[in-house]
């Protein structure tokens, strides 16, 4: 398999869904992109229906279920946007989002009504010239985050102008970019690409999104092995996501995967409320008893921070006592970093 399966018929043909399905898939296809790259299609296992790889990329007929609480832009990107691209949700950093594909589309990602060949598009030569000319005259913009999309998959030209252009901002100290490319075609990242990624000055951070220790391959790793090699430090990101890792064991395995690496684990998010995503989401109690449990187990490097990204643009917070008040039976309540309180899931 040499080719990334973007359609139906492509899923087919490689045997990950049945001829009976087609129906159900073209409807969801009208919705939703579709993209399961040649590597990360080579690890599933086509009969098995609980596949931890397939369940992350193969649509599934639960997808055409929205339910009540699930929001089309679960975590307020619209509300902070000053320019097109631009999302300024807190004071010294702001994501670029120049690009609105992926390599892969995960079937629970946050950004779904976003995303896609369908979605926000790319912006324009102008619109990028816009969006950092907003970071080149807001001083106390400390860090630019690219994300979108997969900012990973522009060109390696395009991705050479953005570093340059941002290396010559002086109080942009760090780049951090936030990509799946690692795990779905490392073979991408070649040495020119890796020589595209660096800025001179600027300390650069890849937060590589990565949910299952399978997608650990040996091309994944020796293409962590050439940014490192660079000097691009990497840290990782997974989705705490029902069936596929909502297991002590298994996320276990993954942490220790990263920091075997050299990939220091960032973030463990708690599902966003996307819709038709509902067959992905455990709830938060669920969740902190799984997380509990590599506390003392596992190394204190193998430790990511659980963090739930507060519906409405209030920001991420730690999934802890201290943020989280669930005493209350019918409504749990989370504090946001400003200390204004919300109620999950929000209510109108
Ligand atoms: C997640 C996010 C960030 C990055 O937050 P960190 O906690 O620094 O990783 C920045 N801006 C927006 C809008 C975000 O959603
Ligand atoms: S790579 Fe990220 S933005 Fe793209 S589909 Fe997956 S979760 Fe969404």
């Amino acid at each position: 398999m040499t080719l990334t399966l973007k359609t139906v018929d492509h899923l087919i043909s490689s045997g990950l869904v049945s001829e009976d399905q087609r129906i159900d898939m073209e409807k969801i296809a009208k919705t939703y992109a579709i993209a399961v790259s040649p590597l990360l299609a080579s690890l599933i296992n086509p009969d098995d229906p609980k596949d931890p790889i397939g369940l992350q990329f193969v649509p599934a007929i639960s997808e055409l279920t929205h339910t009540n609480e699930e929001l089309a832009d679960p975590i307020g990107d619209h509300a902070h946007t000053p320019v097109k691209g631009i999302v300024h949700r807190y004071p010294d950093r702001v994501l670029l989002k120049a690009v609105h594909i992926c390599p892969v589309y995960c079937r629970f990602c946050f950004r779904r009504e976003m995303v896609g060949p369908a979605g926000d598009g790319s912006l324009t030569d102008t619109e990028l010239e816009n969006a950092i000319a907003y970071i080149t005259k807001n001083k106390q913009i400390w860090e630019v985050i690219l994300t979108g999309g997969d900012p990973l998959i522009l060109s390696e030209r395009r991705l050479r102008n953005i570093m340059t252009v941002l290396s010559k901002i002086e109080h942009i100290r760090v780049i951090r970019f936030h990509s799946r490319i690692p795990v779905a075609n490392p073979e991408r990242i070649d040495d020119a690409f890796v020589s595209a990624l660096t800025a001179s000055g600027k300390t650069v951070y890849i937060a590589i999104h990565s949910n299952h220790p399978r997608e650990l391959s040996q091309p994944m790793k020796e293409a962590c092995e050439r940014l490192q090699k660079a000097g691009i430090q990497l840290l990782s990101q997974t989705v705490l996501l029902k069936d596929i890792n909502d297991d002590a064991q298994v996320l276990s395995e993954l942490m220790q995967g990263f920091v075997s690496l050299g990939i220091r684990p960032y973030y463990l998010h708690h599902p966003d409320l996307a819709p038709g995503t509902s067959h992905f989401r455990i709830s938060i109690s669920e969740g902190r008893q799984i997380f509990e449990q590599l506390r003392g187990y596992i190394s204190g490097l193998c430790q990511p921070t659980y963090v739930i990204d507060i519906p409405g643009g209030f920001g991420k917070v730690p999934v802890t006592k201290d943020y989280i008040d669930d005493t209350a039976p019918e409504c749990i309540r989370i504090r946001d970093y400003q200390g204004n309180w919300h109620n999950y899931p929000p209510r109108p």
